[in-house]
């Protein structure tokens, strides 16, 4: 049905404005709020193209972490030390802009600490990890402020209970929080600033012009002074060359397990797939791109049986062995993956900016990206 736009909604909500911020996920979101902390005399809008984000940010985990040792050790093998320090850095100060901006109750952030497992079968692995705990620990202490971030945590085996475990490592730095609430207060502080935030108005082309972008929507065809594109894995509809790749997560939730008891946020098979619990005795449960990487590298949403099946035994062979558990939620979300370590920030063409890839750890980066989209664009 064709819009007739009243004056009143034209005034309001299409026009004028200085900066418009296309995709409302955690990068688009912050990097609206924090423009209008530095500029609070400019019009700012985000353009969502759905009802609800439709990407990464209400679909993860919640894991507030910065990796977890073997992820570290395969991520300075691919970048080196100094590229390492640097998106740790970016990791953790991320979760702390992030902390302050919304309150760590209206997240619920828990400070849980992490785990990595290690099964028999990845003893070498395991033995590897060990031997780089003091390295890691007096590389990162400066960054994270405490002097033993990793520690071997091999006692916690019965306690938790997990089947099959060989090994597990300790981070005392991670935390977790609500996913939900915290897009939930992050949009609600954005339109308490005086962003203005529409969903369900994709953008279907961008057009520089000398002092303006014009952005094409099925709503109205608005203009803004800048543009800022937080699209992540769905960034090369504007600019096909960008090194941004999509890589499909997959989670389920189970129902309410009566005595679970695994209290912290855990990784496996090098970051690969990862769990922790959620309120009611539930366990969220997700991971599994690398059994087929090329399959996954998709925008689609979808569920596939190969990574479903390897999700639901690794939760009833290792994680609950022995116990009769029904799944009651499942989904995917995107993610955007580089070459690089950081995420991009920087100008794509003139008048049009972009703040993406925040591979795949974007609840901790998000918020430090958007602060730097944010001093890019001012
Ligand atoms: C299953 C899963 C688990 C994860 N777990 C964790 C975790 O535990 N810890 C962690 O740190 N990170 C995690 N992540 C990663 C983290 O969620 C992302 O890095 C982060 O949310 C990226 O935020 P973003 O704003 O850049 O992208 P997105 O949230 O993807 O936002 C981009 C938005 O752009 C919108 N959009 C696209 N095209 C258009 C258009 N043409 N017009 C308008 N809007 C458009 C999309 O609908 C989308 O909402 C996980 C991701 C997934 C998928």
């Amino acid at each position: 049905m064709p819009h007739l736009l009243s004056y009143w909604e034209k005034q309001s909500f299409l026009q004028g404005f200085d900066v418009a911020v296309v995709g409302g996920g955690l990068v688009g979101l912050t990097a609206a709020i924090f423009t209008k902390r530095q500029q609070p005399q400019a019009r700012v809008l985000v353009l969502e193209r759905d009802v609800l984000p439709n990407g990464a940010s209400t679909k993860n985990a919640g894991f507030a972490c910065f990796g977890s040792v073997s992820e570290l050790m395969e991520q300075e093998k691919r970048g080196g030390t100094a590229a390492l320090l640097s998106v740790v850095r970016y990791r953790w100060e991320g979760l702390r802009l992030l902390r302050e901006l919304l309150g760590d109750a209206a997240i619920s952030y828990e400070p849980l600490g992490g785990f990595e497992l290690f099964r028999d079968e990845e003893a070498a692995l395991a033995a590897a990890c060990r031997a780089q705990l003091d390295y890691y620990n007096q590389l990162l202490a400066p960054i994270i402020g405490e002097p033993e971030i990793f520690r071997v945590a091999d006692q916690r085996r019965a306690e938790f209970g997990f089947a099959g475990v060989h090994s597990i490592l300790e981070n005392v730095a991670e935390g977790a929080l609500d996913t939900g609430r915290m897009m939930h207060a992050l949009l609600r502080l954005a339109w308490q600033e005086g962003v203005v935030v529409l969903h369900g108005v994709p953008v279907e082309a961008l057009e520089s012009g000398p002092a303006s972008v014009k952005l094409r929507t099925p709503l109205a065809e608005l203009e803004a002074g800048r543009v800022l594109l937080a699209t992540n894995a769905f960034s090369r509809q504007f600019f096909p060359d960008l090194d941004v790749t999509p890589g499909r997560g997959q989670v389920l939730v189970t129902a309410p397990v009566p005595g679970l008891h695994l209290p912290g946020t855990f990784h496996y098979d090098r970051g690969y797939y990862y769990f922790r619990p959620l309120p009611g005795q539930r366990l969220l449960l997700g991971g599994g791109r690398h059994l087929d990487f090329a399959a996954e590298a998709t925008t689609e949403p979808g569920l596939t049986p190969l990574v479903q099946q390897h999700l639901e035994e690794l939760l009833r062979e290792v994680i609950l062995p022995g116990r009769d558990v029904v799944i009651e939620h499942r989904w995917s979300g995107v993610m955007g993956f580089g070459q690089e370590l950081e995420p991009f920030i920087g100008e794509l063409a003139p008048g049009i900016y972009g703040a993406l890839r925040c591979n795949g750890m974007g609840v901790a980066m998000g918020a430090r990206s958007g602060l730097r989209a944010a001093e890019l664009l001012s």
